[in-house]
């Protein structure tokens, strides 16, 4: 798949980076994300990685969108209150880059099958127990994000890498699998913008992937916190 004419303008501030090029270009147009979640952090990632030029995105969530998420999930608006939300993200998703291999599915049991299909899966919803081990065993690196409050946190585990199995009790709740009450979006979508920052790093090949570590973003008090952790002896992961 090569660049067109349309995608060496468009794209040309990322193709001038040494660690992009038009070599890192054409592997973004070339790369499947998936994000399941389109609330807040998942309409940040999306939009941001369409922006960035990555070909293939697959949108799966569960619910549909209400009033209550134009309050932050961005990715929707009034127009279409009562879609599902996968649906309605694809419409500005598509409208950011039309080149955009785009696939919406509908039922969380396809989401399973379809995991290997892609480089990186961008998870903010669904089951991460078990998304997470079936993306990172179809050899796909699984970014992990979630929202609370003003709080988030972020983290990423590659075919090799410790797994979520691994944290230990305080940060797991660092990450948090954070329900879904109040939040202020805009921190939300700090740790979607990490997300798919990690998600672009990890297509690209280049940088150091947030993996082995949790990133606690405290939006309340402007601070991040890095929590540092490795494959625990009998976890699924563990290797000896
Ligand atoms: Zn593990």
């Amino acid at each position: 798949m090569s660049l067109s004419d349309q995608d060496v303008i468009r794209f040309s501030r990322h193709i001038i980076l040494p660690e992009v090029g038009g070599r890192g270009q054409k592997r973004l147009k070339e790369a499947s994300v998936l994000v399941a979640g389109l609330g807040a952090s998942g309409s940040a990632a999306a939009l941001y990685l369409a922006a960035a030029g990555v070909g293939g995105l697959t949108l799966w969530d569960p619910g549909v969108v209400t009033p209550q998420d134009l309050q932050g999930a961005i990715a929707h608006d009034w127009s279409r209150i009562g879609l599902p939300r996968a649906r309605s993200a694809a419409v500005p998703l598509r409208a950011i880059y039309p080149e955009n291999r785009m696939d919406v599915l509908e039922r969380e049991a396809d989401l399973l099958g379809d995991l290997p299909a892609h480089n990186v899966v961008v998870l903010s919803a669904g089951n991460w127990a078990e998304l997470g081990p079936a993306a990172v065993r179809g050899g796909a690196s699984a970014v992990f994000c979630g929202a609370h409050g003003a709080d988030g946190a972020v983290t990423v585990v590659t075919p090799g890498s410790p797994c979520l199995g691994c944290l230990g009790a305080e940060q797991a709740s660092l990450l948090g699998l954070f329900p879904d009450h109040g939040g202020i979006a805009a921190a939300a979508g700090v740790v979607g913008v990490m997300a798919a920052t990690e998600a672009i790093k990890l297509i690209l090949g280049v940088g150091t992937p947030l993996a082995g570590r949790v990133m606690r973003y405290n939006g309340w008090d402007c601070r991040f916190e890095e929590a540092s952790f490795g494959a625990r002896e009998g976890c699924a992961c563990w290797h000896g």
